[in-house]
């Protein structure tokens, strides 16, 4: 039985697979004839886990705040990755900074010294302001490690009774996708169907001070996770005073405070982390996407010795963490946020952005809200209008943004965009919302 079933989906795959022989990246070059979008999404389908539901187009080029698809039709980005590009696609500095790099030195191991690893670690320490920081991969992996770094401390210095350690989070998180992190979502197309779940977490509402003040007063807590700006959830901006409200308290009861910057950070909301809004300064700080610009899976967790030198050699670690070709690349990707002021032109643009943005005459427009270039509107969703239509639109028109949860469309272009590009891609969000 077994083997009949297996010999009929064979013969199903060679049937699909005889006709898009030209898929093979040999015969395509040989014969200089692309593959079209229609049969490049066909590829994925067949070949691919089915765990994304990309917009239907396929990319083939960007530069700076465009892409391109394999027809050659251009749009603006209004996604970056979600929040890496900040420094713009392909960026000179960080191509040559990859290409210098990958010639030289790429992956050692941390079973030995580089020359680069020191040199990145002194310059982000220095440039956020602590002891030490710990390089990761992926920001997930950063969440990881910020939970394992809190469970130490609880038992090493805050002297909680061995696996009693909790961590608060907040409704509506979202860190990544491993077990840990879906344990404490609260979207079920994240977490169901994947228990069970890890103990040891608890969730308190966001934006919520009174309920984080009953939670932490819990002397089992070690540790409270936020993003100061929620992404995932569709760009959820807590009320001004939020986080200094959450400052004082995790100091109060000697709770350690996480700050999933992963998204918010380097320069996306108008300054270098979002925290700095409020001056605050979170014990964990947790950075990921556009510390490399794009180029490379690179996270950071930073903290201070107090809390670092809790985890001892053997303890933790990732084999392509804090290799030279990520440091480099980190390093560079650093230098442009600073060098080219992408915070203040985040700021700057942001606003502009919002103010023209609500000035479109569209009823499908419920609000508008963000921060810096990490902006969405919420869509007046009918019977034939939702937010998935409005992006098929928009990049229709040229311009690729994503939905999340059905209302909400995310506007996060680059941080390199000029004002005059701004009036652009307003044009084209009006026009849009205008046409439907
Ligand atoms: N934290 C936040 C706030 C995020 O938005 C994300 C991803 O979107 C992550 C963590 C996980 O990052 P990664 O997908 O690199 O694991």
């Amino acid at each position: 039985m077994l083997s009949k079933l297996h010999h009929s989906s064979t013969c199903l795959r060679r049937a699909l697979v005889r006709p898009l022989s030209t898929f093979s990246r040999q015969s395509q070059q040989a014969s200089n004839n692309p593959l079209t979008q229609e049969q490049i999404f066909e590829r994925e389908r067949l070949y691919g886990a089915h765990n994304y539901h990309p917009l239907p187009v396929a990319l083939t080029k960007g530069q700076g705040i465009f892409v391109w698809d394999v027809q050659g039709k251009k749009y603006f980005d209004f996604l970056s990755a979600y929040s890496s590009v900040n420094q713009g696609h392909c960026h000179p500095k960080l191509v040559r900074a990859l290409q210098k790099q990958a010639e030289r030195l790429t992956l050692t191991s941390r079973a030995f010294y580089n020359d680069v690893l020191g040199e990145y670690e002194e310059y982000i320490t220095r440039l956020l302001g602590y002891d030490k920081v710990l390089p990761m991969n992926t920001g997930v992996e950063g969440g990881e490690t910020a939970c394992k770094l809190a469970r130490k401390w609880a038992y090493k210095v805050k002297g909680i009774p061995k696996y009693k350690a909790k961590i608060i989070f907040a409704e509506g998180n979202f860190w990544g996708r491993t077990l840990s992190a879906i344990s404490t979502s609260t979207d079920p197309s994240s977490y169901d169907g994947f228990g069970p779940f890890m103990p040891g977490f608890q969730l308190v509402p966001y934006n919520d001070i009174a309920a984080l003040e009953n939670a932490v007063s819990d002397p089992e807590v070690a540790a409270f996770m936020v993003e100061p700006i929620q992404g995932e959830a569709g760009i959820v901006v807590p009320k001004d005073g939020y986080l200094q409200a959450v400052r004082e308290l995790c100091s109060r009861n000697n709770v350690l405070l996480i700050a999933d910057e992963v998204q918010t950070g380097l320069c996306r909301t108008g300054r270098m982390l979002a925290c700095d809004y409020e001056d605050v300064h979170p014990d964990i700080l947790l950075l990921g996407k556009a510390l490399s610009g794009g180029m490379y899976p690179v996270s950071a967790v930073l903290c201070n010795d107090s809390v670092m030198l809790t985890i001892q050699p053997g303890e933790h670690g990732s084999t392509y963490g804090g290799n030279p070709l990520a440091c480099c690349i980190a390093i560079a990707a650093l230098e442009v946020l600073v060098e080219e002021k992408l915070a203040e032109n985040a700021e700057r643009m942001g606003a502009i952005f919002r103010e023209e943005l609500a000035k479109v005459p569209s009823d499908l427009i419920v609000s508008v809200r963000g921060k810096g270039l990490m902006n969405a509107i919420v869509i007046q969703t009918t019977t034939d209008i939702d937010a998935w239509k409005v992006c098929l639109r928009l990049r229709d028109n040229g311009l690729l943004a994503k939905p999340t949860h059905g209302d909400i469309i995310r506007l996060a272009p680059p941080l390199t965009i000029t004002k005059e590009h701004i009036y652009e891609s307003v044009d084209i969000i009006r026009k849009t919302l205008l046409s439907l």
